[in-house]
């Protein structure tokens, strides 16, 4: 997108990028640059995200009085887009872009008090329990228990696909507090410490060789009912609310663009099927200009969502255009790359990342860096992580529902 940047603009842009050859130390730029998916290395991600607090930048979309940024819209583009540029790592999305959202929005000001500062410095570390073993696309179908029991409620039953549940010390989960004749009603949205006794983390190891997912079980948990977020039954409310910014309030474009720029400059010397540079070959530059566009297209949906955001208003269906678009256009960007990789796109090189969780069961080869360049050694295990992209989050076809309903009425 051509910004047409004021000399205000320049001098914020100037002002990241001299915070960002500070306090951007050359392991977090690794950290970001090496990162396999949306999350990267924990740790690395945390000692960034308390970098940006001290500085007030850790949640800038946030309303000011939360401990947001009061910037334009051409502000959080430029911070977005520095920060991508200087390969800082992401920050994780499950605390400050989703539930902060709904505990500003439905939370008494005790909850606001406790968790909105303890998400800002790290702190309060959130994971998500939406999704049970028999409960994916059709969410409202779940049927992990919360049973009344006077101040508090019992909670039994089991959360999957659970990311950084044994980073967290929260989980916000939805839970049936009753059957109604509707399975949308019954269910309430909990705030969980996940330090309570009762609760049980088994890792699940993903294509990728990481762990990152987790299925969590939950025997006779006892949890205190000022921890309910909204109203105890209508959880289902809270819920669709925290999804519009989950799927939408974030800025992938960036990232996106960085990456098919440097596949460009990849494919510009790396030999192509004929011998020549692959981007002389008609097809690989056709799909990769088609993805830039792509891209260009995501960047101006962000941006809208962004200000429909930051007034506070509810982006709607936007967020799951968005979804589609950033997750299929990372699924193609991978596709190219490894096809770029060739052959050493094949070559299963884990210990050259910093992957979001330990990798199991990998011996790494005696000639460590295949290639030398990045970008080729992190190709196959983002190609791999990506795959995932279009069911988390709910699944890309339940968001083309979702589109239909509301622009089409169907
Ligand atoms: C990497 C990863 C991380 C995740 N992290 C979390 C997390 O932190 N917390 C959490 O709660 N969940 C998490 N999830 C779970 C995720 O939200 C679910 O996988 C997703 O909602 C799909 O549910 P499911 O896996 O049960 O598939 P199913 O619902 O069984 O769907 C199977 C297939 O059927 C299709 N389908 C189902 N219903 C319809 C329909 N009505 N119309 C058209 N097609 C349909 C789906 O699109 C999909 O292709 C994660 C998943 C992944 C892969």
């Amino acid at each position: 997108m051509d910004l047409d940047w004021s000399p205000a603009d320049l001098a914020f842009r100037d002002e990241v990028r001299s915070f960002l050859d500070e306090k951007l130390t050359p392991d977090l730029r690794r950290a970001g640059q090496l990162a396999t998916s949306v999350y990267p290395d924990h740790e690395a991600s945390m000692r960034w995200q308390h970098i940006l607090h001290e500085r007030g930048w850790a949640a800038p979309a946030w309303p000011v009085r939360h401990g947001g940024c009061d910037w334009s819209l051409t502000q959080h583009y430029i911070f977005s887009r520095e920060c991508t540029l200087a390969g800082a790592p992401n920050l994780s999305p499950m605390g400050i872009r989703m539930v902060a959202h709904a505990i500003m929005a439905f939370g008494t000001e005790e909850q606001q008090n406790y968790f909105l500062p303890g998400i800002l410095t790290g702190e309060v570390f959130f994971c998500q329990g939406y999704s049970e073993p028999e409960s994916g696309s059709d969410l409202a179908s779940l049927s992990m228990a919360a049973v009344d029991d006077g101040d508090d409620f019992i909670v039994t039953g089991s959360k999957i696909w659970t990311t950084h549940a044994t980073e967290a010390n929260w989980i916000f989960a939805l839970v049936r507090t009753s059957k109604q004749a509707k399975k949308q009603q019954g269910i309430t949205f909990l705030l969980i410490d996940m330090r309570t006794p009762g609760i049980e983390i088994r890792p699940l190891v993903m294509t990728s060789g990481e762990q990152v997912q987790n299925q969590v079980f939950f025997d006779q948990v006892r949890v205190p009912k000022k921890n309910v977020l909204g109203q105890i039954d209508d959880g289902w409310t809270v819920a669709k609310y925290l999804l519009v910014f989950e799927r939408g309030g974030g800025a992938a474009a960036p990232a996106l663009q960085v990456m098919a720029e440097e596949l460009a400059q990849a494919a510009a010397t790396q030999p192509g099927p004929d011998g020549t540079p692959l981007i002389d070959d008609p097809g690989f530059a056709r799909r990769l200009a088609d993805a830039r566009i792509r891209a260009d297209v995501l960047e101006v949906l962000e941006y809208r969502t962004l200000s429909a955001i930051s007034r506070g208003k509810d982006p709607g269906s936007a967020a799951s255009t968005i979804k589609i678009l950033g997750t299929e256009l990372s699924q193609v960007l991978t596709e190219l790359a490894l096809e770029a990789a060739g052959p050493r796109g094949r070559a299963y090189q884990p210990h050259a990342t910093m992957p979001g969780g330990p990798v199991v069961d990998f011996t790494a080869p005696a000639d460590g860096f295949v290639s030398g360049e990045e970008w080729q050694a992190v190709a196959p295990l983002r190609y791999f992580n990506d795959r995932a992209g279009s069911i988390y989050a709910g699944s890309n076809e339940i968001q083309r529902n979702i589109i239909a309903k509301a622009t089409l009425g169907l």
